[in-house]
C-alpha cells in the first residue's frame, strides 16, 4: 500500500501492518502493564472514574495535518500541529510518563498514562525530558518536539512538527480535540484574582503558560514564579520568540 503524505505531516504509523509494526504494538502494551504497576495511583482500576481532564497545549501553533488526514493516508489517526524543532511540549492532562525510544516510524514517543486507562502520545520528537514513571501535571513539559528529515527520533516525519492522538481504555486511538469537546473542563485555571487586582498562584500559572508560548519559557506551569518566570517576562526572550509588532 502506497502513501501520499502532505508535508511536514508524516504519521509514522500509517504504514501497512508489517512484522515491525506488530512487535512495535507488543512491545508498547507490555510496557503499558509496567506503566501501569509504576503509577498505580493513576492506572489502578477502580480508584477514579471520571474521565481525565485534557487540554490543548498546542492551540497556538497551525494544524498541518488533519485527523481525517491521518486516515486518509491510513493512519489510525492523529493530529499534527506545525512546530519549530526544540519546542517545548507541556502535558495536556495530569499522568505518568514513559517514553519510548524510536518507536517505529512514531520516532521519539513520550506517553503520558491519564486517569482510567486513557493515553495520550506525543511523536517525533527531538529530546525526552523526563525520566520513566514521572508524575506530570496539566502544563509541565514532557519533552521537546523535533521531525527534521532524517533526524534523530523523526521517524517518518516529512518536516518539523508534533503529532499527537489520544488511545480509550479499549486501546482505540481518538481524537483528542474530540474529546476535549466531549469532555469540557480541561485547560489552566482561569485567574479567581482578576477582580481584586491581588495576583495569586493561578495568575501566576497563566502567565508562565502565556511566557512558554510567547517568550520562550520552558520551567514548570507551578502558579510559582522564580528566576526563569522573571526572566521570560523582562524581555530576555530568546531570538524570534518575540511576539512581532508594526514598525511603520
Ligand atoms: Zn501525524
Amino acid at each position: 500500500m502506497s502513501e501520499i503524505l502532505p508535508p511536514c505531516c508524516g504519521d509514522a504509523t500509517g504504514q501497512p501492518p508489517t512484522g515491525l509494526s506488530r512487535r512495535t504494538l507488543l512491545r508498547g502494551t507490555a510496557w503499558a502493564t509496567g506503566a501501569l504497576a509504576v503509577g498505580g495511583v493513576v492506572g489502578l482500576p477502580g480508584t477514579a472514574h471520571a474521565a481525565p481532564v485534557i487540554y490543548n497545549p498546542f492551540a497556538a501553533y497551525p494544524i498541518t495535518g488533519t485527523w481525517q488526514d491521518h486516515l486518509n493516508y491510513g493512519s489510525l489517526g492523529g493530529i499534527d500541529f506545525g512546530m519549530g524543532v526544540g519546542t517545548a511540549l507541556p502535558a495536556c492532562g495530569a499522568g505518568t510518563i514513559q517514553n519510548i525510544p524510536d518507536n517505529g516510524t512514531g520516532g521519539h514517543t513520550v506517553t503520558i498514562y491519564h486517569a482510567d486507562g486513557y493515553r495520550s502520545q506525543y511523536m517525533h520528537l527531538s529530546q525526552f525530558l523526563l525520566a520513566y514513571g514521572t508524575a506530570v501535571g496539566a502544563g509541565t513539559i514532557v519533552g521537546r518536539s523535533g521531525g527534521a528529515v532524517s533526524a534523530p527520533g523523526s521517524g517518518s516525519s516529512t518536516g518539523p512538527h508534533l503529532h499527537w492522538h489520544m488511545i480509550n481504555p479499549s486501546g482505540v486511538r481518538i481524537n483528542p480535540l474530540t474529546y476535549i469537546s466531549q469532555n469540557p473542563g480541561g485547560g489552566l485555571p482561569k485567574t479567581t484574582t482578576e477582580y481584586d487586582g491581588v495576583p495569586g498562584p493561578a495568575f501566576y500559572q497563566r502567565m508562565q503558560n502565556w511566557l512558554r508560548i510567547t517568550a520562550g519559557y520552558t520551567g514548570p506551569i507551578d502558579g510559582v514564579p522564580g528566576p526563569n518566570t522573571w526572566k521570560a517576562g523582562s524581555g530576555s526572550a530568546p531570538a524570534g520568540a518575540t511576539p512581532g509588532r508594526s514598525t511603520g
